[in-house]
């Protein structure tokens, strides 16, 4: 029963500090839903000998791999701002893939089963929120957001008590790697120094190779995930993604979007959204990204501080230098990130202003955040009437304006809008209409909804459903986390 797993698990080979081994706990029936065949491709895994129902035994973890080497990882977090001891509550890394490239890839099962961290969780996971994870993160994907991805979901025949009785279902998480901002938390917490020093040599050999010899590992290590979360959250920022809840144990050291709980993309353009039915005060609400990755990132800088120099004064000094530089290149990029989203080439003083405006006006006006740039590029949208207004009559003759300085053509402006402007995002009222008929067996809309979302800058005239926001607003849209 083989699919062509090639195993090198170079995580359970660290000390005992850093995860527990533990395999998934078997379930009652499983029976594969989801098998997504493009990411198999890309893992060189062959299903073409295999039938349904081995593939449910082995999507759900009742018959693990012979070379895998399932843990549950050790991690900590500051969730809200709170420091807490966390790990793998429902989730095991059952070994890294090589495809045939030597591409590393870990394999996650997500939902599946008790292990020494769930703290007294079920360790299990909702058939509808491992869909949804499913839909989102492969649209992120095609989106050309960093992100990890999803192979499979199983439904595992057993009922989950959360505030009513739901069906279960374990998910197949594939990432370049699964360490997080909150493993380091973890480490460090120890205090023990040379598990901390094992930790970074691990982080480089297997994510950043490119710094292996150099003189300062522990600050080039913070810098690169400086860049890394910076970059990550520009692109959330340009496609309108609410993660909603960037605790340090979701936050990513390869720079991949994880952990999609309470997350989903803004309709009309209001920079306090926030969907998470638990974040009250706003801390993860979209403008707040940026300011949440820097904190973030100086809780990863804290824990570095003993590596980067043997005199805490000048290591402190160093991280800070670091970190201070945030603002600025977050500011440059998300100007030329905007720029590109209004097909803007050049650099001129006024830009900044140009996209305020832009942003004021979408904000007073309510205007859907991704439909106001399809409308830019001349793509038939539904209702448009919203357009047809004096002030925006007045930016818009702005922007040609500016569209004409340093010589460009039309058509070049038009391509770099096309690629940075999606013309279609997963719409929370199109993603919960796909959950409700999936989860009573109907994958007809689910299926569609992923086919349209692998394609996001070009949709075809047929599919324009896909791309109105909910008629009645999203206001009161509400996610969960730990569902
Ligand atoms: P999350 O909100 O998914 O990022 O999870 C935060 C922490 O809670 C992690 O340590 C999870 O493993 C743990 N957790 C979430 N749901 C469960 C569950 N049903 N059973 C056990 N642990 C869980
Ligand atoms: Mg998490």
């Amino acid at each position: 029963m083989t699919i062509g797993w090639h195993f090198d698990n170079s995580y359970s080979r660290l000390p005992k500090t850093f995860k527990e081994n533990i395999d998934p706990v078997a379930v009652n029936s499983p029976e594969i839903l989801i098998l997504n065949k493009d990411l198999a491709n890309k893992l060189d895994l062959d299903f073409s000998n295999i039938n349904d129902d081995d593939l449910s035994k082995i999507f759900s973890g009742n018959k693990l791999p012979e070379e895998s080497n399932s843990i549950a990882q050790a991690y900590a977090g500051h969730q809200f701002g709170h420091f807490t001891m966390l790990g793998d509550g429902r989730a095991v890394l059952i070994g890294e893939h090589l495809n045939k490239n030597s591409e590393r890839f870990d394999i996650q099962f997500k939902g599946s089963g008790k292990t020494p961290f769930s703290r007294g969780g079920d360790g299990r996971a909702v058939l509808g929120p491992m869909l949804r994870e499913y839909i989102i993160s492969e649209a992120m994907h095609f989106l050309k957001i960093p992100t990890t991805r999803s192979l499979a979901v199983v439904k595992t025949g057993e009922d989950v008590i959360r505030e009513q009785i739901s069906k279960g279902a374990i998910l197949t998480r594939v990432a370049l790697g699964h360490l997080r901002v909150g493993t380091f938390q973890y480490i460090a917490a120890k205090q023990n120094i040379s598990d901390l020093e094992i930790l970074i040599n691990y982080t480089i050999e297997k994510y950043y190779p490119n710094i292996k010899s150099s003189k300062n590992k522990a600050l080039d290590l913070l810098k690169v995930l400086i860049e890394k979360q910076t970059q990550l959250v520009i692109d959330w920022m340009r496609v309108g993604f609410i993660h909603g809840v960037m605790n340090t144990d979701n936050m990513s050291i390869s720079g991949e979007t994880i952990d999609y709980g309470p997350c989903a993309f803004m309709d009309v353009y209001d920079p306090k959204t926030v969907f998470s039915s638990i974040d009250q005060l706003g801390r993860y609400a979209y403008d707040n990204q940026p300011k949440i990755a820097k904190w973030n990132l100086t809780r990863f800088a804290e824990c570095l501080i003993p590596l980067i120099s043997k005199n805490e004064d000048e290591a402190v000094t160093l991280a800070r230098d670091a970190l201070d530089k945030f603002e600025k290149n977050y500011e440059t990029k998300w100007l030329n990130m905007m720029r590109d989203k209004l097909g803007l080439y050049g650099e001129d003083k006024e830009d900044k202003d140009l996209i305020i405006k832009l942003l004021n006006w979408m904000h007073k006006n309510k205007a859907d955040y991704t439909n106001t740039f399809v409308f830019l590029m001349n793509r038939t949208i539904k209702n448009s009437k919203i357009y047809n207004n004096e002030d925006f009559n007045l930016w818009k003759i702005k922007w040609v304006k500016r569209l004409t300085m340093f010589n460009n053509s039309q058509d070049k402006s038009m391509e770099l809008m096309n690629s940075s402007n999606p013309m279609v995002i997963p719409r929370n009222h199109k993603i919960e209409e796909a959950l409700t008929l999936a989860s009573n067996g109907d994958l007809t809309l689910f299926n569609k909804l992923i086919k349209i979302l692998k394609n996001p800058y070009l949709v075809n005239d047929n599919d324009l459903e896909f791309m109105s926001p909910a008629p009645h607003g999203d206001k009161k849209y509400q996610t969960f986390c730990g569902t």
